[in-house]
């Protein structure tokens, strides 16, 4: 995929000149900013237990298929912070001249450090988070910063005056939020409008199996203006055909365990995996790819958040693209065996 070229000794990567030709990017509620359909997750595969070169491959591939956005947090690792680590090193070996094509994102709102400042949504936590990860990944800004889930204890004119004040700061370009209700997701919006800084985006999880947020954020994104990024679209592996026929060495299931346990994939999930599967070969696609499809469908979706532990996957989701239609009849199908 992409080409290394020679000069005085080093190799340096240069990007794909094709690279916006088969991407879409879709704007982000009403801002001003477009994301691409699909973006990239750093959540796994890019700790220090995990092989750089790997990483970096994924990185470049993704870049090089029109994949401009990159989204990290605090805390994602092994160990904590180890991913900004990582995508520091590749974005200054390889990213730099590219900086002004990349949105990267980053989050505060889970367990980081020891003690009371390191959690939740304290003006505290955030600042001084967010000026660890600019460090790590060797940064002057982030392009979104979120605050990663809801803080039931500190007020939430705290929380989103954190936010506003980052970026006017300039260390953030703009802000969102991740697993907020619909009625603090309103809450929460409005108070930044009054700040003067509006919510750019919400990153809640949605996928055929998780669809809590067709329960009311989705409505109060759409009024209010605010994009939707869906996280773990495919289920963390488990809306693919790798568990059809057991569990794979390399799989995140069997490979980590952290989040996704092969306990969690029974026999009726598989059954219904099979279902799924069967209509997405009947449509053309892997069911990587009509996952992907089915959360697109929907034009209040700015872009789909996957994960990847190799390029080869990359490139299937990827194909999701060249089909996101779907015929009343196959829409019922997959809602028959979802139910
Ligand atoms: P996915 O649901 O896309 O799962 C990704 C995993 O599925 C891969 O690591 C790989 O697992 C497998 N996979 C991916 N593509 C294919 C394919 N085409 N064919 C077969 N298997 C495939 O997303 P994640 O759960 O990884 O989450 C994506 C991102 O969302 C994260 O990196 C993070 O940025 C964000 N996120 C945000 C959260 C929040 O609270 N805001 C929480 C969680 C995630 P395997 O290892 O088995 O190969």
């Amino acid at each position: 995929m992409s080409k290394l070229f020679g000069g005085s000794g080093k190799k340096r990567y240069q990007a794909e000149e094709t690279r916006y030709d088969k991407m879409n990017y879709r704007r982000c509620g009403k801002s001003g900013l477009m994301l691409p359909e699909i973006s990239l997750g750093l959540w796994h595969n890019f700790g220090f237990t995990d092989n750089f070169e790997n990483s970096r491959n994924l990185l470049k591939c993704a870049f090089d298929n029109g994949i401009t956005h990159f989204d990290l947090a605090n805390n994602y690792g092994p160990p904590y912070g180890a991913a900004e680590t990582t995508f520091g090193e590749i974005f200054k070996k390889d990213f730099k001249p590219y900086r002004d094509e990349l949105l990267i994102s980053t989050k505060a709102g889970w367990d980081m450090w020891p003690g009371p400042y390191g959690n939740f949504g304290s003006r505290k936590y955030l600042i001084s988070s967010l000026d660890q990860s600019l460090q790590r990944m060797g940064l002057d800004y982030v392009d979104i910063f979120y605050h990663h889930r809801p803080d039931p204890e500190t007020p939430l004119e705290e929380t989103m005056g954190a936010l506003d004040h980052l970026v006017r700061q300039g260390k953030a370009l703009y802000v969102g939020i991740s697993q907020y209700n619909a009625e603090d997701t309103l809450k929460a919006t409005k108070i930044l409008k009054d700040l003067g800084t509006p919510c750019l985006i919400h990153q809640p999880k949605y996928n055929m199996m998780d669809r809590w947020v067709e329960n009311g954020l989705l409505d109060v994104l759409e009024n209010e203006g605010v994009g939707a990024i869906a996280f773990s679209p495919l289920q963390q592996g488990i809306l693919t055909d790798k568990y059809l026929a057991g569990f794979p060495e390399n799989s995140r299931a069997v490979k980590d365990g952290r989040y996704l346990k092969t306990n969690q994939i029974d026999k009726d999930l598989i059954s219904k995996v099979t279902q799924l599967n069967k209509i997405a070969i009947s449509r053309g696609q892997s069911l990587a790819q009509m996952a992907i499809a089915w959360l697109l469908k929907d034009k209040r979706i700015t872009s789909v958040l996957v994960g990847a532990s190799r390029t080869e996957q990359l490139m299937d989701s990827l194909k999701a693209l060249e089909n996101l239609e779907f015929s009343p009849e196959t829409l019922k199908k997959i809602e028959n065996v979802l139910k």
